[in-house]
């Protein structure tokens, strides 16, 4: 699905280099490859300030921490994702309510979201499913008349921009009051084992979140807080401010994949090219297809024997997942979300697809669903 071995052989002078630079100067934690990457990241993004920490589960789960979101709020999401999003809600001992998607940008559709409004909501949790910016008027503007928190969860969206109906434009993840990403390898702005960050605008939000990464700690060893210890470690920032100046270059590279992709199923009877919303530019985490009036699971296996991994993402909605069954849904509840479940399927996306490859999988697709 991935090809990180390329990517890292056309990059491996400055990689290499900024890795060794950091075991040179042993300042492996908190070092000063951290804040550069960090600084860095501020300016690309037009944020105020970046908070690195381990991971971008932990990042959502301190966002939620520093918000002071209490045990029993309700936090609205999105019931496709991937499950770290509703994972942090429940941990934390609030009540995760999801809702049904956009059927073309899979992405959080606003009506759903007003419906599941009460008296105990206290933050929306958006996901920039696939590479592409929720619509963030209407949750902006949800958020404001109920008086809630949004927190962005831009794991796979990073470098987006969302464009406002006003024809402004932000990065996803520092419209809300709080963003988060991840910087697992095969993210967008992916390191070499794991990392994450929060990002916000709000100075006083900035200090809470950096005391919650650390311990909850104030002044050295005394204690305000309960929080956790979730930090980026200087390697993975060294290789991230090297991949960071790629990062539009790689966006790029993934668009001119999606376009081919594009061309080759357009009106395709049994395929849906992956819509997109004119509010959003697209930076193709994945490129998914709704498939129609075909064996979708017999489409992955035949893709597979060509070579070609295919991955379903995602099969189970959040609700129908053992772990978090809940009294409050049954199967059908969801009809967007439970449709998408049985009929996507997304196929390699990455920086390093060539022509070949790409003739190669549009061709074995194309096989398989014209038989
Ligand atoms: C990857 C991902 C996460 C979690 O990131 P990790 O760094 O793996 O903890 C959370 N939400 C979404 C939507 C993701 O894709």
């Amino acid at each position: 699905m991935v090809d990180l071995k390329r990517q890292y052989e056309k990059i491996k002078p400055e990689i290499d280099q900024a890795i060794s630079d950091v075991i040179n100067s042993t300042a492996f934690i908190n070092g000063p490859a951290v804040k550069g990457f960090q600084e860095d990241l501020e300016k690309y993004l037009g944020v105020r300030h970046v908070i690195p920490c381990a991971n971008g589960t932990d990042a959502l789960q301190v966002a939620m921490m520093a918000l002071g979101i209490k045990p029993g709020d309700e936090v609205i999401t999105t019931n496709f994702t991937f499950i770290a999003t509703a994972e942090v809600i429940a941990l934390l001992g609030y009540v995760p309510v999801v809702v049904d998607v956009d059927p073309d940008t899979f992405n959080l559709d606003p009506e759903a979201v007003r419906r599941a409004l009460t008296p105990k909501t206290r933050a929306i949790v958006p996901v920039h499913l696939f590479g592409q910016c929720a619509d963030m008027d209407a949750m902006m503007e949800i958020a404001a008349s109920n008086n809630l928190f949004i927190i962005e969860d831009a794991c796979q969206a990073i470098g987006a921009d969302y464009i406002f109906k006003d024809g402004s434009r932000k990065k996803a993840g520092t419209i809300g009051h709080v963003g988060c990403t991840s910087f697992f390898p095969s993210k967008n702005l992916g390191c070499y084992g794991d990392g994450g960050a929060i990002f916000t605008n709000d100075d006083e939000l900035a200090k809470q979140l950096r005391v919650v990464v650390n311990h909850g700690m104030t002044v050295r060893y005394y204690h305000d807080f309960i929080g956790v210890n979730s930090r980026l470690d200087s390697i993975q920032a060294a290789v991230l401010k090297v991949k960071l100046a790629k990062l539009d270059e790689y966006a790029a590279a993934r668009n001119r994949a999606a376009d081919f992709y594009d061309n080759a199923f357009r009106n395709h009877p049994k395929l849906s090219i992956p819509a997109r919303f004119e509010r959003s530019n697209h930076v193709f985490h994945q490129y998914t297809l709704v498939t129609k009036d075909i064996d979708r699971n017999a489409l992955q296996e035949f893709l597979a024997t060509k070579d070609v991994p295919a991955m379903i993402y995602y099969p189970v909605p959040l609700h129908m997942q053992k772990a978090y069954l809940d009294p409050r849904y049954r199967e059908g509840d969801f009809p967007v979300t439970e449709h998408l479940c049985r009929t996507v399927i997304s196929l390699p996306m990455h920086t390093e697809l060539d022509h070949d490859q790409l003739i190669h999988i549009t061709s074995s697709v194309l096989e398989f669903v014209n038989a």
